[in-house]
């Protein structure tokens, strides 16, 4: 699933009136085509693409996925200049020899363990069904740390991989008695009476890192101006994004009550997305410790600042 949204109609229109008054130049050369998920810690991109759509030079053209899998596949084959994407399945495809690089968050904090309302601490979640978006992300990282805090690992429970739509359903049937996954989902849940927040993000890994904007290396190397300006538009957008412009770029893209949008943007944040040498550094720890990856990139080779 997938849908193409107005940046690139806009430049396409602008193309035919070019050609209309006589005139062959098109901007297409110019258009970024980013891959995202419908969440609130895609906002960053979501808010540029806003913003640049209404000035000269690049222009935005956001590709809408409906699973991480998707935009990986999209992304990995360069059908699309960039992604926001969560870091850890980045970082697999850089050990794989995908040509990507990190060159900015996502967002800070931003996500939440939601529990049946029964569950009062990490030790009831022993013999608990937890459901997590995808075994790379920072929500299986996040589940793990919160065992931990009960001397509990995964092996005291049963995690499953479920779509991010589902998870707020699946625990007010029963299906799961708790879940970690992209905003605004663990809000949903909360709103909808299904559970409670046991955990923000915050309380239990400080500095997290969850998506990153990832660029193909053939973006970069055949456009470097073009990155460099998408990158710094990026992290400008992301520096402007206050709670109420949040709210409003995430009213236009998510389609989600005020309810839950104004719950789910407490807990996040947009501003200063460079990533540090330590914070990433914290998450390979992670990643090895808990067994996502072996062999996780080095931040020299995978993360760059300096376009
Ligand atoms: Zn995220």
């Amino acid at each position: 699933m997938k849908k193409k949204i107005s940046a690139i109609v806009t430049a396409a229109v602008i193309a035919l009136s070019a050609t209309a008054c006589g005139k062959s130049e098109t901007k297409d050369e110019k258009v970024v085509r980013i891959a995202y998920l419908p969440i609130t810690h895609s906002l960053a991109v979501l808010e540029e693409a806003d913003e640049l759509e209404a000035k000269e030079g690049v222009k935005v053209e956001l590709v809408k996925y409906g699973s991480w899998n998707e935009l990986t596949d999209a992304l990995n084959s360069n059908r699309v200049d960039g992604a926001s994407v969560l870091m850890e399945l980045a970082m697999k495809s850089k050990q794989e020899g995908i040509g990507i690089k990190a060159v900015a968050l996502g967002h800070h904090d931003g996500n939440v363990i939601v529990v049946k309302n029964d569950i009062e601490s990490a030790e009831d979640l022993k013999g608990k069904n937890i459901a997590i978006p995808h075994r790379q992300s920072s929500h299986n990282i996040l589940i793990n740390d919160a065992l931990a805090k009960a001397g509990l690992t995964v092996e005291d429970v049963n995690i499953t991989e479920l779509a991010p739509t589902e998870m707020p359903s699946a625990l007010a049937s029963g299906q799961i008695d708790a879940y970690c996954v992209a905003e605004p989902f663990g809000a949903m849940g909360v709103s909808i009476g299904a559970g409670k927040v046991l955990y923000r993000s915050d309380e239990l890994w400080e500095d997290s890192i969850c998506c990153g904007l990832v660029l193909t290396d053939k973006f970069i190397n055949e456009r470097p101006e073009d990155a460099k300006n998408f990158v710094d538009s990026y992290k400008a957008a992301g520096a402007e994004l206050t709670k109420e412009k949040a709210k409003e770029t995430a009213k236009k893209y998510l389609s989600q009550s005020d309810e839950v949008l104004d719950m789910s943007l407490e807990w996040i944040s947009y501003d200063d997305l460079e990533i540090t040498e330590e914070a990433y550094d914290a998450l390979v720890e992670k990643v090895k410790s808990y067994g996502l990856s072996e062999e996780p990139p080095a931040y020299s080779d995978f993360v760059k600042n300096d376009l």
